[in-house]
């Protein structure tokens, strides 16, 4: 099955073949709620022994401030987090971006937006096209 993605003025935004995604990756498409997939994530992340921190709101990230490659994390309660590695993850506004690269580098628009709307079945199913 292949859903496309169609812009306002008809224009093709994207595409995507189910089938050819199912042969590529060798399992069926899977939809589940994200919900789901990040309790799993968790799950597994602390049966490896990660360590999950709340109420850690980073401020900054210094890069090799003592020597060698250790990263620093600050949190806005003054706490100070080091590692080898700093993976950051905080959304669309990439503030740990900012960080690396050391200027304001804010999310470029690209004029494609996507909304989302739901629609009864049957109402849908009135509709020839
Ligand atoms: C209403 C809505 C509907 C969406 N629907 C879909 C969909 O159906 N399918 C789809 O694929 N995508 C969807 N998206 C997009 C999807 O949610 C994002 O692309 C995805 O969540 C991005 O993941 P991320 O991990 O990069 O960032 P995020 O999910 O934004 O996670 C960033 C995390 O970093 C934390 N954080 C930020 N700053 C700091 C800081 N200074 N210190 C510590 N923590 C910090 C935030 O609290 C957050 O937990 C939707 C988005 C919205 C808003």
């Amino acid at each position: 099955m292949q859903v496309n993605m169609i812009g306002w003025k008809g224009n093709h935004i994207a595409h995507m073949n189910f089938g050819e995604h199912a042969k590529m990756y060798g399992s069926p498409f899977w939809n589940f709620h994200r919900a789901a997939l990040q309790k799993r994530l968790l799950d597994r992340a602390v049966e490896l022994g990660s360590k999950v921190l709340v109420k850690s709101r980073v401020s900054d990230v210094k890069f090799g401030e003592a020597g060698g490659g250790v990263c620093t994390v600050l949190l806005h309660d003054g706490r100070r987090l080091s590692a080898d590695l700093v993976v950051g993850a905080d959304g669309i506004n990439l503030a740990k971006r900012e960080c690396l690269v050391g200027h304001p580098d804010k999310p470029m628009p690209t004029g494609d937006l996507a909304y989302r709307l739901m629609l009864k079945t049957k109402d849908i199913i009135k509709d020839p096209e």
